[in-house]
């Protein structure tokens, strides 16, 4: 009588067991020595670019899937291997994702293989959006492009900050203000290309979590990249400018707010790998350890809290489906679902993780075990992509309409 299911099909199942065959063989064996390195694990991305799981075919399959369900299902295999190494492969999604929500069909052709390169010689893509004065308030931002109209070129200049493969990627998507009176209305989007004088990487940041993932500053410095660069075009933009300055029609800024709808259960969906991830082995410690002559399991104060760790992921994942599904089928969203499902997840991470170092003791606490790891990764998922405070913020203006400040 109805056609609804939470079941997964044939292919969806395949697509899920490919990622995490992947994921278990290469990735897992691999996060402890990466962890400790601080650095890009570049054989990890060589090997994923072989195997097909870094290309823009695969990518592209998954992001154009009508059910929406692939990339969550993929993200959450490969978070549950390591949310760094994750970040490592997938973090050139932000800037695929930029290019395309705003480029034109010949940028979108023109750089976006650029951005994975081949499997001899892999390429990695930066989305370059926050600066050290414009964190969650993106309008403040200072990086500024000028049209010079005699060379047909953009000139950039600014700092960004906290920028995923920021100084070490082939592409760079640059947002930046190009009418400062407009503020947040006043921006635009350029591609710097490989090799482009004046692009170079500021100091690059040790981290808490997700340590083999690239942080780093992008100093621009009279930054010259050629009109079409501009994505969207320059038509678009000066009739975007003109509407702004007339005070007509927010669409783009509604469109970006809906783009993060989109985006963000696929984030949710790495950290629901995470706290999976740390379920799973303390719950599989805690049948094995035993004191008082019994499995830690057998006292309640443990088996309850393996019981609301699996009920609180199962939870952040079904907002995750729920939110990605949504955005995938045209659907409205009407209370932020996917805000909702990148926050619960992200909390969600943080605290099942916290609750499986309590679960493994001292042995929790050392890196002798994954579970500590797990942790200091779960808490970039509260910050990163919105922090916790913003999504309550946009889920709030959401279900009631005002602007809470
Ligand atoms: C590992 C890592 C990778 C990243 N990758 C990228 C990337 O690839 N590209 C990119 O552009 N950026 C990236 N970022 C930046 C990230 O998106 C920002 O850190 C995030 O948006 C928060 O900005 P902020 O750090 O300046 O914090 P702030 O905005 O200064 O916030 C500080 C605190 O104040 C709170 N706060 C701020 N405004 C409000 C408000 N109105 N109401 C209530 N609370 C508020 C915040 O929630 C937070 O708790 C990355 C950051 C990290 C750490």
């Amino acid at each position: 009588m109805s056609d609804f299911s939470l079941s997964l099909n044939e292919d969806q199942q395949q697509l899920r067991k490919w990622v995490h065959d992947f994921s278990e063989r290469v990735v897992r064996p691999a996060a402890h020595e990466w962890d400790e390195r601080e650095e890009t694990p570049w054989p990890i991305i060589e090997e994923a670019a072989r195997t097909g799981l870094y290309s823009l075919d695969f990518v592209g399959s998954i992001f154009s899937d009508p059910t929406g369900i692939s990339v969550p299902l993929v993200m959450e295999e490969i978070a549950w291997g390591d949310a760094g190494i994750g970040l490592a492969i997938f973090g050139t999604t932000l800037a695929v994702a930029g290019i395309f929500a705003n480029g034109t069909s010949e940028q979108i052709g023109e750089w976006l293989p650029q951005c994975f390169g081949t499997p001899d010689k892999v390429a990695l893509g930066a989305f370059c959006v926050s600066e050290p004065d414009a964190g969650s308030d993106v309008s403040a931002m200072r990086t500024r492009a000028v049209y010079d109209e005699a060379t047909d070129e953009w000139v950039l200049n600014g700092t960004k900050t906290w920028i995923t493969n920021g100084g070490i990627a082939d592409v760079h998507v640059v947002v930046a203000s190009v009418a400062p009176e407009l503020k947040g209305r006043g921006q635009a989007s350029f591609v710097v290309g490989h090799g482009t004088p004046g692009l170079s990487q500021g100091q690059k940041f040790k981290k808490m979590g997700i340590r083999a993932s690239h942080t780093a500053e992008v100093v621009l410095d009279d930054v010259r990249v050629p009109g079409r660069n501009l994505l969207g075009g320059k038509d678009r933009l000066d009739e975007r400018l003109a509407r702004a300055r007339e005070g007509r029609g927010g669409t783009r800024t509604q469109a970006a707010m809906a783009t993060f709808e989109r985006t963000r259960p696929g984030v949710g969906a790495q950290a629901v790998g995470i706290a999976r991830a740390a379920y799973e082995y303390a719950l599989e410690y805690a049948m094995q350890r035993k004191q008082f002559g019994r499995a830690i399991i057998e006292n309640q104060a443990i088996a309850f809290k393996l019981a609301r760790m699996r009920m609180l992921t199962d939870a952040a994942r079904l907002l995750v489906w729920n939110a990605s599904w949504l955005g995938s089928t045209g659907g409205t969203f009407v209370a932020a679902e996917g805000s909702q499902s990148k926050l619960f997840a992200g909390e969600t991470a943080v605290a099942v993780t916290d609750e499986a170092i309590q679960i493994l003791g001292g042995a929790g606490y050392v890196r002798e075990h994954p579970v500590e790891r797990w942790h200091r990764d779960a808490k970039i998922f509260t910050i990163f992509e919105g922090t916790s405070e913003i999504q309550q913020l946009v889920i709030a203006r959401a279900i009631s309409g005002m602007h809470i400040q």
